[in-house]
């Protein structure tokens, strides 16, 4: 078994480091868990480039930032910059933080957790759930496709490959132009295959400007239509591969159809199929959730399931709490009556940072 930690933390977004800076600050052991390569990889793959971070400060909040090395700077520097910040706090801290570590299940109970991800175990007392609030959808078949929320780092992984971007948005588009133009740069002959379960793809002006003007410069897209992700299988060689297929002849008569497919190692597949909130990890998990019906909740829509916590942001299961992103824009506050009321929770960097310190306060005084 190894050893067990006092605290472990999933996700490195404001929350998560701010929770880790916090429980170094205690003296508690801790280990942060990020899925991505990068730390704040949900900010890097969400925020446009260059865009401007706010130190907001939600009305009726007089408080200053719980964890100053994690605020905006007042004068609103660019992401990348608050990014740099962030990485030198990190480094100069020498915050336990361990990338590419996506956790997938948690069993035991307080006080001896086991989190588990694909690659490793952790035995913990606590944990803070600080993973945000969009969760990359999944393809649902067999393997692993790298699914992504909205853009691509090292494009230039993929020349020389053929490669499938499947979904239909902005996001899929964005990739598909952004392949295109490294292997097109790069003199690469092999094609970027963009593949889409309807017929009609669904993207913004701006997007469709820099796909075309792509393809006019010679990318090598070519665009499947009503194609459908298949099976995931593994071939012959041990490889495992997506098949997709699509249908070219509706019906050719006596109930017969015409599909022509296509198989791709699962290693040159990119998902860009949406994003989720957190309900069914929350689910998964057996944390209670409450369902909004009548006239219960103000901020959350009729049939939405909001998860319930204490004041200290503890769930139903004890010693497991969840942050930030992972909670916005409203929970379900259970007070000390027994009294539950929606609480609303801004997403804000803010928020998320005064959530780790109402979350490692308690943990230590536990
Ligand atoms: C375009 C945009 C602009 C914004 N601008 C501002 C602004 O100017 N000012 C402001 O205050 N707020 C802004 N926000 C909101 C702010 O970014 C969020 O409130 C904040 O990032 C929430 O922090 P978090 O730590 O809860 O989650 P996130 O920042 O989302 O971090 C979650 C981390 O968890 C990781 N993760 C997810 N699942 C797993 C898993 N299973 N295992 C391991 N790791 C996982 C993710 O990769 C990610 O790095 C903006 C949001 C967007 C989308």
């Amino acid at each position: 078994m190894p050893e067990k930690l006092d605290i472990v933390i999933v996700g490195s977004g404001p929350g998560g480091l701010a929770a880790g800076l916090l429980a170094e600050r205690s003296a508690k052991s801790y280990v942060i868990l990020e899925k991505g390569n990068n730390i704040m990889q949900g900010i890097i793959e969400t925020y446009p480039k260059g865009k401007k971070v706010f130190p907001t400060i939600p009305k009726n909040y007089t408080d200053p930032f719980a964890v100053e090395e994690v605020k905006p700077p007042d004068e609103k520097v660019s992401v990348e910059q608050y990014i740099d910040q962030i990485n030198s706090v990190a480094a100069k801290k020498n915050l336990k933080i361990k990338l590419n570590e996506q956790f997938k299940e948690i069993s035991g109970a307080y006080p001896d957790y086991i989190i588990k991800t694909e690659r490793e175990s952790y035995f913990t007392k606590n944990i803070i759930l600080a993973f945000g609030s969009n969760i990359p959808n999944e393809l649902g078949v067999y393997g692993e496709a790298k699914t992504v929320a909205r853009n691509i780092e090292n494009g230039e992984d993929y020349i020389g490959i053929n490669v499938l971007v499947i979904g239909g948005g902005n996001a899929a588009a964005d990739v598909v132009s952004s392949l295109s133009k490294i292997k097109r740069e790069a003199n690469d002959t092999t094609s970027v295959y963009w593949a889409h379960i309807k017929e009609k793809f669904e993207i913004n002006t701006d997007t469709a400007r820099d796909l075309g003007e792509e393809m006019l410069l010679g990318g090598q897209i070519k665009i499947l239509q009503r194609a459908v992700p298949k099976i995931g299988e593994v071939d012959a060689d041990g490889v495992e591969r997506l098949y997709i297929h699509q249908t070219t002849t509706s019906n050719v008569g006596n109930d017969l159809y015409m599909y022509q497919g296509m198989s791709f190692p699962m290693k040159n597949v990119i998902a860009c199929i949406g994003t989720h909130g957190p309900a069914a990890i929350y689910d998964s998990l057996n944390l209670q959730q409450i369902t909004c019906t009548g006239t219960i909740c103000k901020i959350a829509k009729e049939g939405e399931r909001l998860l319930m916590l204490s004041k200290h942001l503890e769930t139903s299961s004890r010693g497991i709490y969840a942050i930030g992103g992972a909670i916005s824009p409203s929970y379900m506050q259970i007070d000390e009556e027994g009294v539950i009321k929606e609480t609303k929770h801004s997403n804000l960097i803010y928020t998320a940072v005064m959530d780790a310190r109402t979350v490692i306060e308690k943990i230590v005084n536990d």
